[in-house]
């Protein structure tokens, strides 16, 4: 199959519409921004919780064989020293001599050329550098006090892998998930939100009998894909792709990587990984509490082993953006529009008074805060009623309903939906119903 074509344009109009609309502002703008780091503006942050209620909603609430946490962001080295991150949770940095840039060697096209400046043979000899942000506890800056910020959400899980168990009955085969912020000391961070130093990663540990691993790996594998594609990703821009095994982290047996294809070419979202035992064998270890399975029906003892999906909401977020772009001529003009799937939209429905005048304006707002109590429902009575409708399928809102003046003698509204273009007349006290019908949310 021919790989599908992806603009090249499409990461500046990502980044400015996302700036334009209120999805995704650079931080500390007014101080000339700050390394990387953005905030989610009043469009922006109903769509990133979007897609952590989706993902919330498929690997929790529609599962009884897995439970959520919510862990701290700060924690004591010792989890650290533990799980491995303290040793190895490095990334290679490279130097260029010439110009002075940093990159990190692992992603360099040509490990000999830096990218800056296109000198080759410049490079200092690689440097393990540690992602881990580091910071104290407490007033005094002593080694005592040394605190890390998280930099994967998954130890939070297994560190509280006995007190989920004690608290839930849960058995093998199980999950816990986790929604959170992470934060690693990005070498290279970069294309706007891809690679951040703060990121929110949605993971989820699932603990299974030590022979079932492979097994549950492939579920797995299967289950996350199908997530993205019954969000209305096109299949054709996802692959599932082995890792070789030079690339495998520290912990895993076996990882695969759900990648999008971005205008800079294929890339993650998420990595599924077998984990097997090894982070509960390492806490059980350093911290000399049992965190064994018993089996009570076959006096069974093991270790479960452990199949992680770890995905990146706000780099998801993105590529659900990416994947909704769309530009059409509409009557001689462009016509931007993001096919969001309902679930992901920011706002399900907009209602639209066709004038500014009370006897519109009343009504259509008493409609709107009806709306609201089922859906995010935005209200827009400023411009003309084609910008309005511009605006709103910039965003990706799936319905507009205009009230115009013959609504107030019919009792009806034109509701419209934002692909098609199509317009229904609809009675203002059905609008809901119809709405639900459709938005499959
Ligand atoms: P990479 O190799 O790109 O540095 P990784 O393989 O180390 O990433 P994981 O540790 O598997 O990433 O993290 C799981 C998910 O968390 C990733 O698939 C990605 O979606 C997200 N993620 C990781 N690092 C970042 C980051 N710096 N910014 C945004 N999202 C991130």
């Amino acid at each position: 199959m021919a790989e599908p074509t992806v603009d090249p344009a499409l990461f500046d109009k990502i980044v400015n519409l996302c700036k334009r609309r209120g999805f995704v502002f650079p931080s500390a703008e007014i101080y000339g921004g700050f390394r990387s780091t953005y905030d989610y503006g009043p469009i922006g942050v109903l769509m990133l919780r979007n897609v952590k209620d989706q993902w919330w909603r498929s690997m929790v609430q529609l599962r009884d064989d897995v439970v959520g946490i919510d862990a701290a962001i700060l924690s004591p080295p010792a989890i650290w020293e533990a799980s491995g991150h303290l040793a190895t949770f490095t990334d290679p940095l490279v130097d260029c001599r010439h110009c002075g840039a940093r990159h990190r060697q692992d992603k360099l096209d040509d490990p000999d050329v830096c990218p800056t400046c296109g000198t080759r043979g410049t490079f200092t000899e690689p440097r393990q550098f540690n992602l881990m942000f580091k910071t104290h506890a407490g007033p005094v800056e002593d080694e005592g006090s040394v605190a890390y910020l998280r930099p994967e959400t998954a130890q939070g899980i297994f560190v509280n892998f006995s007190n989920v168990v004690n608290t839930t009955r849960k058995k093998p085969p199980f999950g816990i998930a986790q929604i959170g912020k992470s934060f690693r000391n990005e070498i290279t961070p970069g294309n706007f939100v891809f690679r951040t130093r703060e990121f929110e990663q949605m993971e989820m540990e699932y603990f299974v009998p030590p022979d079932e691993g492979p097994r549950w790996y492939d579920y797995w594998c299967g289950e996350r894909f199908q997530w993205y594609v019954d969000l209305g990703m096109p299949a054709e821009r996802l692959r599932l792709r082995a890792h070789e095994p030079d690339e495998l982290s520290h912990y895993s047996s076996g990882t695969s990587d759900i990648e999008f294809l971005f205008p800079w070419g294929w890339d993650e979202l998420e990595g599924i990984a077998q984990r097997t035992d090894f982070d509960l064998r390492r806490h059980a270890e350093h911290s000399g509490e049992r965190l064994d399975w018993f089996d009570q029906a076959s006096g069974e003892r093991y270790l479960p082993h452990v199949v992680e999906p770890a995905a990146g909401a706000t780099r998801t977020m993105m590529a659900f953006l990416m994947a909704a772009y769309d530009e059409e001529e509409v009557r001689g003009e462009t016509r931007v529009v993001l096919h969001l799937h309902p679930r992901l939209a920011p706002f399900k429905v907009a209602v639209l008074p066709l004038s500014k005048k009370p006897e519109l304006t009343e009504p259509a707002r008493a409609l709107a805060s009806g709306l609201r109590r089922a859906f995010m429902c935005d209200y827009d009575e400023t411009q003309a009623i084609g910008r309005r409708y511009r605006r709103q399928d910039e965003l990706g809102t799936p319905f507009c309903v205009t009230f115009d003046f013959e609504s107030v003698d019919d009792g009806r509204v034109t509701v419209r939906e934002r692909d098609s273009m199509d317009q229904d007349r609809v009675a203002i006290d059905e609008v809901e119903s119809y709405l639900r019908e459709r938005l499959e949310v």
